[in-house]
């Protein structure tokens, strides 16, 4: 019954084979109602930060994208080279608000009109509309909404993964170990240019 309802592929197998994770989350569904909501509402949200990390940073044929996809229902590879795409346009900090709004409306047109597929669902259980936990249309517009505003670009141009989600609103690195000397050097130099000139100036005046 719960299969039905959260996956509405026809094929069984399928659906086994992608998603160990998320079928988990049906059995705590049936056992304890109340806590799995809080539980799959975590494994989500992380599952979904996850997805657009991988993502935005990954090559598409890597073993990190592919293991990550792997728990979603399989789709085109033109989809997935979209979705990067977009993506990236999203992280991008000089594309216009409109256009990201544009990006995302297209995202949820694909995640509902998905051929036999109902795709979106106004769950009694969970209170709300909320797309299949396999779609990846679905998670992927949904992974956007919960995190666009914190998409920022690291500023250290070698960067190995410059798409980072900021945890404060004025961060311009990643706090990989490598960024965060980049960032620490820069903050050294930009002294050095400004107050450092400053006292070499008043030391040639005396
Ligand atoms: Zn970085």
């Amino acid at each position: 019954m719960l299969d039905k309802i959260f996956y509405s592929t026809g094929k069984e197998g399928e659906t086994l084979k992608h998603s160990a994770a998320f079928a988990a989350m049906e059995q705590a569904l049936l056992t304890d109602p109340v806590e799995l909501s809080a539980k799959v509402d975590r494994e989500l949200v992380k599952f979904r930060t996850q997805l657009l990390d991988r993502l935005a940073n990954g090559e598409l044929d890597s073993t990190p994208v592919q293991r990550t996809l792997a728990r979603l229902q399989p789709e085109h590879q033109s989809l997935y080279t979209s979705a990067q795409n977009n993506l990236r346009k999203l992280w991008d900090q000089t594309t216009p608000f409109f256009d990201k709004q544009r990006i995302v409306d297209a995202w949820v047109d694909v995640a509902t009109k998905r051929l036999g597929l109902r795709g979106l669902h106004a769950w009694l259980a969970r209170e709300r509309l909320e797309f299949d936990f396999d779609s990846f249309p679905g998670q992927f517009v949904t992974a956007i909404l919960e995190n666009w505003r914190k998409f920022r670009v690291c500023g250290n141009p070698n960067c190995p993964g410059k798409f980072f989600l900021a945890k404060r609103s004025n961060s311009r690195y990643c706090e990989r170990g490598d960024c965060t000397k980049y960032a620490q050097q820069q903050h050294a130099l930009r002294w050095w240019r400004e107050k450092g000139s400053d006292k070499r100036k008043g030391r040639k005046s005396k």
